[in-house]
């Protein structure tokens, strides 16, 4: 399937950030800090946001939580971070953001999850009161149906006027046809309500690869609402990274989505920071943005004797990504780079002749020797213990020149 044009969708503004419209797909990213903790928080939503999240939502599920954002985002404006804070409420976040109008100020944009924003009678009211605040405060909502939590009225009116219909698998497509509706309707509501549509995003999301294609192919053939595509839940690990990169990807070709969130479980330990790589990394092998120069590293093979030229591949990534904070405004274009660390004579001239700058280092049986290509052509050859060293020595000097 070759790439289709991206869908138009309406333009939203997050803060300082487009979402659809034509604007580059945007990525996005949640904490898992208590949003009271501010300090916590700021910490995390710095590291998020220098790791290249563009849009950072945090929870508002408290008072506690709602009296700690106005905080949180003086702070981060204090040091120098202007990265839109999304709020992310369920259950009472009408009330919340009655009771604290500072709150409702400081947050760039309302999450909405209408299977939850209030039970039975209660739901209308309470729904129209949180798309009240967020035209009162001039912001954007997104609306976001969660399969976990779909809204039973909805499902339940879709069963009853199917109730003729005797075979069982038919429930998955209702489901499906209940998550689209609800954040059809939603939206519809919200409009009469009177918030534009230039202020609404919506998003569909599952847990299952397959349906979660579907349910966004058919939400984006229903509507011009800018689209937030995620996969929920998609798990940990390896899992989740191929399960978001699968379903994203086949919708990015599609060119349904205008923002992206990798909703990855952190294993122990791990830097809440790998949903923005991943999220960053996908755009950029799918061809639609660029974010830090790729290094193309061969898999290595019996060919190679040792883990050096994984590890110079490692490093190497993790020099450039550290270092874009500091080049993206000095040279323009670097994030295009490509930097190929090959591991022997079979592919690696062809690959470093390729990239802007590549090295084949020297494979078993070769003589210790590791051509180096800049611009296709081969300009040294590096040989001794210090081969890595010099090697990123060269990659530095090729990005300032
Ligand atoms: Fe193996 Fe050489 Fe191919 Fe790398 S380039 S996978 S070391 S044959």
């Amino acid at each position: 399937m070759s790439i289709s044009p991206r869908k138009h969708t309406q333009q939203v503004s997050v803060g300082n950030v487009k979402v659809g419209g034509g604007a580059p797909i945007v990525v996005q990213s949640m904490t898992n800090t208590d949003t009271a903790d501010v300090a916590g928080s700021v910490q995390q939503i710095m590291e998020l946001s220098t790791a290249g999240s563009e849009l950072v939502r945090i929870t508002v599920n408290t008072e506690e939580a709602a009296k700690a954002v106005p905080e949180i985002v003086n702070q981060l404006e204090q040091k120098g971070f202007s990265v839109p804070i999304i709020g992310d409420f369920h259950f009472n976040g009408h009330k919340l953001l009655e009771k604290y109008p500072d709150c409702a100020q400081a947050l760039s944009k309302y999450r909405i999850n209408p299977g939850n924003v209030g039970k039975g009678k209660a739901r209308d009211p309470q729904f129209q009161q949180m798309i009240e605040f967020a035209c009162k405060y001039n912001k954007p909502v997104r609306i976001g149906v969660n399969g976990g939590s779909l809204d039973q009225a909805v499902l339940t009116r879709l069963l009853d006027e199917n109730r003729l219909l005797a075979n069982p698998k038919e429930l998955p497509a209702i489901t499906r046809e209940a998550i689209v509706l609800s954040a059809l309707e939603s939206a519809a509501k919200a409009e009469e309500i009177g918030l534009g549509k230039d202020k609404i995003i919506l998003s569909c999301k599952i847990s299952n690869v397959q349906e979660l294609i579907s349910i966004y192919e058919d939400l984006s053939n229903r509507c011009d609402y800018a689209l937030h595509l995620g996969l929920t839940e998609a798990g940990m690990g390896s899992k989740g990274i191929v399960a978001s990169s699968a379903a994203l990807g086949v919708l990015m070709q599609q060119g349904i989505g205008d923002t992206i969130r990798i909703s990855l479980t952190p294993e122990p330990g791990a830097a809440r920071t790998k949903e923005v790589i991943v999220g960053q990394e996908i755009l950029q092998t799918m061809g639609f943005r660029s974010f830090t120069p790729m290094v193309i590293a061969c898999p290595g093979c019996g060919r190679t004797t040792s883990d050096y030229f994984q590890r110079l591949a490692q490093d190497i990534q993790a020099y450039l990504r550290d270092q874009m904070p500091v080049w993206k405004d000095k040279y323009k274009g670097v994030e295009t780079m490509e930097v190929a660390v090959m591991g022997c004579v079979v592919n690696g001239p062809g690959e470093s002749k390729n990239a802007n700058i590549g090295i084949s280092l020297p494979g078993s049986g070769e003589s210790p020797v590791a051509p180096v290509f800049e611009d296709g052509v081969k300009t040294v050859t590096l040989k001794g213990d210090n081969i890595a060293g010099e090697f990123q020595e060269l990659v530095e000097r090729y990005i300032e020149s």
